[in-house]
């Protein structure tokens, strides 16, 4: 019977907070065992956090089949999947839709906690469902990145305290947007699967993701200047997406119709009943 347990183990050992991701988990063991920040390599990068994440896991005493389902790189630990999708829970998506080394968090959620969900991860998302303010991707006082590894939870360059960035309000479609994709999140995350037909707010996170991408990119584009389509593609295809009537109908045309033939898509996506 061993007398001394060669394994590897840490001090503090967090555990996974509810819709926290891969690489929030990793910087919460590394700030709170104090480890030199640089033996995790640059977890801000989904590939490299995943593989570090799940080396460490039974020393850390994670669940490596819960780990990889959070906001992880799908290529990373599972050898079949191409190297462009990230896994959250039974969501697959392409890496494009989340944030790359670029942190971004709400001050005010900050003030009583130091993990980041899966939500702000999320590209499209640019607000807290919570406190329906802006998500800071920037120092408020100096302007730097805000890094994936600091390790006060503060400013790099200038140490002003996450949870102490300016405020700034966040549009009522952002908010809207911001809860929509939180409940997707936990959908994804609990296995339940709801199409675009659904009522409730609930649509599963990658099929509300596609139809925010086909009206912003494929229908508004068409409709409105470049300029316009700047500023107000992404709050537009909110608006839209809000009449249930109207995304229960998007739905038909995207996945019974144009998946047959989608070079027609950008045709069927535009509603003409809405002209008339
Ligand atoms: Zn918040
Ligand atoms: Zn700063």
């Amino acid at each position: 019977m061993p007398i001394i347990d060669l394994q590897p183990s840490f001090l503090v050992r967090p555990r996974l907070a509810p819709t926290e991701s891969i690489r929030s988990l990793l910087h919460r063991l590394a700030v709170q065992n104090k480890l030199p920040l640089s033996m995790l390599g640059q977890p801000g990068r989904l590939g490299e956090a995943t593989q570090i994440a799940c080396e460490l896991a039974s020393a850390a005493d994670w669940d490596r089949s819960e780990l990889i389902q959070r906001a992880a790189s799908a290529s990373a630990c599972e050898s079949d999947q191409s190297d462009t999708c990230l896994r959250i829970g039974t969501a697959l998506l392409g890496k494009r839709c989340v944030v790359g080394l670029q942190r971004r968090i709400c001050p005010l959620c900050l003030v009583s906690t130091t993990w980041t969900p899966i939500d702000w991860e999320i590209r499209q998302n640019d607000a807290c469902h919570i406190h329906q303010c802006m998500l800071a991707d920037k120092c408020s006082a100096c302007g730097a990145s805000i890094a994936w590894l600091s390790h006060q939870h503060a400013c790099d360059q200038c140490g002003l305290a996450w949870s102490n960035f300016e405020v700034r309000p966040a549009s009522q479609l952002s908010s809207t947007f911001a809860k929509w994709t939180h409940s997707s999140v936990v959908m994804a995350l609990r296995g339940i699967q709801r199409d675009g037909h659904s009522k409730n707010n609930g649509v599963r996170l990658e099929k509300l993701l596609l139809m925010l991408e086909v009206l912003r990119c494929e229908v508004l584009r068409q409709w409105l200047s470049p300029k316009l389509w700047a500023d107000f593609g992404h709050v537009w295809s909110i608006q839209l997406l809000k009449d249930s009537d109207y995304r229960s109908w998007l739905w038909s045309e995207m996945f019974l119709h144009a998946a047959k033939d989608p070079m027609t898509l950008k045709k069927r996506c535009v509603r003409r009943d809405l002209y008339s």
